[in-house]
């Protein structure tokens, strides 16, 4: 493109994306057209309000800083402790799962647990923060704030040159409600903003745990196993470790689901994209079966005792569907039907409970009922 497209559009267009990164710190005028562009594609009727765009704003800039006060407030070490042993419960659980697979040869099992016990986990904040101390933040103008932020990150990208690879990073802020695998350092890693409810309280019963951080932790360690994370070894490097057969035998499986997603319909003439969601599908799937077997271990799941007229397992499944409550306009949605991994929330809840017999024994569904496939077109892999 640098050859063929003319050179004054190249510098419209470069032009368009430095005064697009820092609308925030620019006059009034520029936010407002800024923001009648993302009208068009979001459908919002209102910007975000400005404290918003200012927290925003500074956990860009100085997300590990910003972070620290986020952890000290919000984040207690008794929190931290609870999450790494809910951990370590499903690795135990999910362990159990490849082992007794019946699909997967002895081979293949080996290998994959090896990549599962070496699964590095990173839980609420960095143990080493970034060091802003060479950034100059000051009171006369936001927008040189925000260049000096960008200048300081792409020094901070540069002298990882030639370097060791830095295993104590994080890509995602200390607030941040998300989570990640990473491939190629192959861990799994829980900012503490995702830590909280409805995800995650450290005083809620098991139930509401296992199947609100529990069931992303299972999704997060499942992206190791998924269509793309399978191809990466224990040690992050790109390396085929499957037999033959059973690579095909998980595509042939994996394939179920993308069919299953494919027919998913939001809105009127869009469908899902079942090859793009792929990854995320099979880690939705794998995470609620991980974090169901995690949780019937518990004492709570053993035990059986109603609370609020549900048994643990209604409860389980009753915050894996409210993690992901969504309410969007049809232009989002539309955009993330089209380039988002992820299916839109209603169908990531509806999507593996269909496939699921222990959530339909749960809520005593029938064979034909809306929420049960039958038996020929349900998907399991692990
Ligand atoms: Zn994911």
């Amino acid at each position: 493109m640098m050859k063929e497209e003319p050179i004054a559009d190249q510098k419209q267009y470069l032009r368009w994306h430095l005064v697009e990164s820092v609308t925030s710190a620019l006059p009034k005028a520029f936010g407002d057209e800024e923001f009648r562009f993302t009208k068009v594609l979001s459908g919002a009727k209102q910007p975000q309000p400005r404290w918003r765009r200012a927290f925003a704003a500074t956990d860009g800039s100085l997300g590990e800083a910003f972070g620290q006060l986020y952890v000290d407030e919000d984040f207690s070490p008794a929190a931290k402790a609870r999450a790494k042993a809910l951990v370590e419960n499903l690795r135990v659980a999910y362990a159990e799962r490849i082992q007794s697979t019946e699909w997967m040869s002895a081979a293949t099992k080996a290998e994959a647990l090896k990549k599962l016990n070496a699964f590095v986990v990173k839980i609420g904040y960095p143990d080493k923060w970034k060091d802003y101390s060479a950034l100059k933040v000051n009171r006369e103008s936001a927008l040189n704030n925000l260049f000096a932020a960008a200048e300081w990150s792409t020094k901070d990208n540069l002298s990882k040159f030639g370097k060791p690879v830095d295993r104590t990073v994080w890509g995602m802020t200390p607030p941040t409600v998300n989570a990640y695998y990473n491939a190629s350092l192959n861990e799994i890693v829980f900012p503490a903003g995702i830590l909280q409810p409805p995800f995650y309280d450290p005083k809620a019963d098991d139930a509401v745990n296992y199947g609100g951080i529990g069931a992303v932790i299972g999704h997060e360690m499942t992206h190791g196993f998924d269509d793309q994370g399978r191809k990466v070894d224990s040690q992050g490097n790109l390396r085929d470790w499957w037999t033959k057969e059973d690579g095909e035998k998980f595509m042939a499986k994996a394939d179920v689901v993308g069919k299953q997603f494919d027919a998913f319909t939001p809105l009127d003439s869009v469908h899902v994209n079942g090859k793009l969601t792929m990854g995320e599908n099979l880690a939705d799937l794998g995470g609620l079966t991980i974090a169901y077997a995690a949780f019937m271990k518990t004492p709570q799941a053993k035990a059986g005792k109603l609370i609020d007229g549900f048994t643990p397992e209604q409860r389980f499944f009753l915050n894996f569907a409210q993690i992901w409550r969504v309410n969007m306009r049809p232009e989002t949605l539309r955009q993330q039907v089209q380039t988002d991994p992820h299916s839109p929330g209603q169908f990531r809840t509806i999507g593996p409970l269909q496939n699921m017999p222990e959530f339909h024994k749960a809520f005593s569904c029938k064979e034909g009922d809306k929420m049960v496939r039958p038996a020929s077109n349900r998907a399991k892999i692990w």
